[in-house]
């Protein structure tokens, strides 16, 4: 049963009118009431509710009879869902009675040294009322937002316009489902949410809890701290990897090695040192969290050049001959 004013009545067409019929008495009435053009926004309000209700209807009754609309919502929500290319979400926690939503923080060395605050990626932060979909189911169908519940779009103008059917919907112009209002469709909360303070030193697996709006949620990130290519961690030690020349590692040399956090140290390398050796800088190496700071550890590579021909094969034999037994 209809509640509130009848919507034919408001648009002056006869009940049972057909959607063009309707639409073209909305728009008669809507150039003459529209708020902008000096009409009444009431009398404007009451009309558009009434195409609304009118675009509804006639979507929901197309809907049903349509043979693409099968599965319903799961198979319209499925590949739209789809198509909006969503990253696969992480698993929410449930914890006694509160939701409990775990993150990970990715962390460089020198971050991780420092401390302080750093910033989730919004899209780890799913929204509560989505999910993450982006996307909500509605009580009944909708007529389509992608297609205004016409099934189909016109591309182009004249006679090179094509009609394309609407991917939203299948081409049924109604839908099951709405765009989440609470993340706008992003399926993420706001970015400032995510602000997680660390502190200096911190290691892999250290875990905080962080302001979340989501209600009745703990948000707890857990911190996750990623080597280098050169650098790697072991507890409040630093572990880097040097490779110097076959002509540095025999003659002794000054070599300046990139420390944490844009210091810079000078390392000496003695004369004769073998590839393999193991350098340490004390107190150079990640921060405690208790205070005071680890070691730095070289692990020196000698690179052995191929002198297979030219000067280099001259040099080596010319040693050979002088100094090999
Ligand atoms: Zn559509
Ligand atoms: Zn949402």
């Amino acid at each position: 049963m209809l509640r509130g004013p009848d919507p034919f009545e408001v648009l002056g067409i006869s009940n049972g009118a057909g959607r063009e019929e309707a639409e073209e008495a909305f728009r008669r009435l809507a150039k003459r009431h529209h708020p902008d053009a000096g009409g009444d926004r009431n009398r404007f309000e009451a009309i558009s509710a009434a195409i609304d209700h009118i675009r509804r209807n006639v979507a929901a009754a197309s809907a049903a009879s349509h043979p693409n609309f099968q599965g319903g919502f799961e198979h319209a929500f499925t590949r739209v869902f789809e198509s909006m290319h969503r990253a696969s979400r992480r698993q929410e926690h449930v914890r006694a009675e509160r939701l409990r939503v775990d993150r990970e923080i990715n962390l460089s060395l020198d971050e991780a040294h420092r401390g302080g605050s750093f910033r989730l990626d919004p899209k780890a932060i799913l929204c509560s009322g989505c999910k993450g979909h982006g996307l909500v189911e509605c009580s009944g169908p909708v007529a389509c937002p992608g297609c205004g519940g016409a099934g189909a779009y016109r591309q182009g103008k004249g006679i090179v316009s094509v009609q394309t059917s609407c991917q939203d919907c299948s081409g049924t112009g109604a839908v099951t489902w709405a765009q989440c209002s609470a993340c706008e469709g992003r399926g993420a909360l706001d970015g400032r949410y995510g602000l997680v303070t660390v502190p200096r030193g911190v290691d892999t697996g250290f875990s905080i809890s962080c302001p979340y709006r989501g209600g009745n949620r703990d948000l707890r990130v857990t911190v996750f701290v990623r080597n280098d290519h050169l650098r790697s961690r072991r507890g409040d030690d630093l572990f880097v990897d040097l490779t110097i020349p076959i002509w540095d590692a025999a003659l002794g040399c000054d070599v300046p090695i990139a420390g944490l956090a844009g210091e810079s140290l000078n390392l000496k390398i003695a004369a004769g040192t073998p590839s393999g050796k193991c350098l340490k800088a004390k107190g150079k190496g990640i921060n405690r969290m208790d205070g005071g700071r680890g070691d730095l550890f070289v692990v020196l590579k000698v690179e052995i050049p191929d002198a297979s021909s030219g000067p280099l094969q001259k040099a080596f034999r010319d040693l050979k001959s002088r100094f090999g037994s």
